[in-house]
């Protein structure tokens, strides 16, 4: 995307950005809309398309799902699975990743970013983040539901025309293979989760990026963040409903503002 941001970086951010060594960059639903991707966690009914719009979230997306038809909920994410590789990150996943060695280059200090997303399409990855904690889980992390190791998708392409596909065997126990995301019904996964606190507790400032509104607990984190004393900055092209816990909002897509920002760091060489 080549559209510019209604309006400037703020300064204020620009310069927090400058003073912070670690930086907590927390993503959601919005960022992978701007890559043309829907809400795959909760399956809406409104990006559930042809003939899998007869099916609501939780024949999909829950483990009642899963136990009473295996085979139509791996067709599913499979299918999800091959739309998201047939996507592309966009500017703003790619100025994420650059945000470290952009600061670095600027002011000559090591500087840390940890993503921390909702998403589950691993595009932060593809766009080159190092450090992403995925607070519900991911597409491309299957595991046995027997023994809850990794498990690997069958060989070739997902094809996203298949309603009945039987799920791969774990290599270890014969155990089914699941989708390796967090359904309706199942708690967040505790590690990530921690691991995305400690990442608030330790930062100097957090961009909170393309969350459409509060969600629980994942709004905890700016929550604590600001509470912590942490510079807390949303870049949304309207307000997500944290705006008393944010030093600014700054109304940008993602895809706009943030490769923007890049350049607006750069140029602030001390
Ligand atoms: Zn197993």
């Amino acid at each position: 995307m080549t559209t510019s941001p209604t309006t400037a970086p703020p300064e204020g951010l620009i310069d927090a950005l400058l003073q912070a060594r670690r930086i907590v960059v927390f993503t959601g639903a919005g960022m992978s809309a701007e890559s043309g991707i829907a809400t795959f966690r909760s399956a809406d009914a409104d990006t559930t398309q042809g003939l899998w719009a007869q099916f609501n979230p939780q024949e999909l997306a829950s483990p009642d799902g899963w136990r009473s038809n295996k085979q139509r909920v791996w067709a599913w994410y499979e299918g999800r699975r091959g739309a998201v590789l047939k996507t592309q990150p966009h500017a703003g996943h790619l100025a994420i990743a650059q945000l470290a060695d952009t600061l670095h280059r600027v002011h000559g200090h090591a500087v840390q970013v940890d993503v921390v997303t909702q998403n589950v399409d691993n595009l932060h990855e593809r766009a080159g983040s190092l450090q992403v904690t995925h607070l519900h889980g991911s597409l491309f992390a299957p595991r046995c539901v027997a023994c809850a190791r990794p498990g690997a998708f069958a060989p070739g392409e997902p094809d996203e025309s298949l309603m009945h596909l039987e799920p791969p065997r774990c290599q270890h126990c014969g155990g089914h293979i699941r989708p390796g995301v967090v359904w309706f019904g199942e708690a967040m996964p505790q590690e990530p989760w921690r691991h995305a606190e400690d990442a608030v507790d330790a930062c100097h400032a957090m961009l909170v990026i393309g969350t459409s509104g509060v969600v629980w607990p994942a709004a905890e984190l700016p929550i604590n963040a600001h509470r912590l004393g942490k510079f807390v900055a949303e870049i949304n092209p309207t307000p997500s409903g944290l705006a008393q816990y944010l030093n600014l909002q700054w109304p940008s897509t993602a895809a706009a503002g943030l490769p923007a920002l890049i350049e607006a760091l750069k140029k602030r060489v001390a």
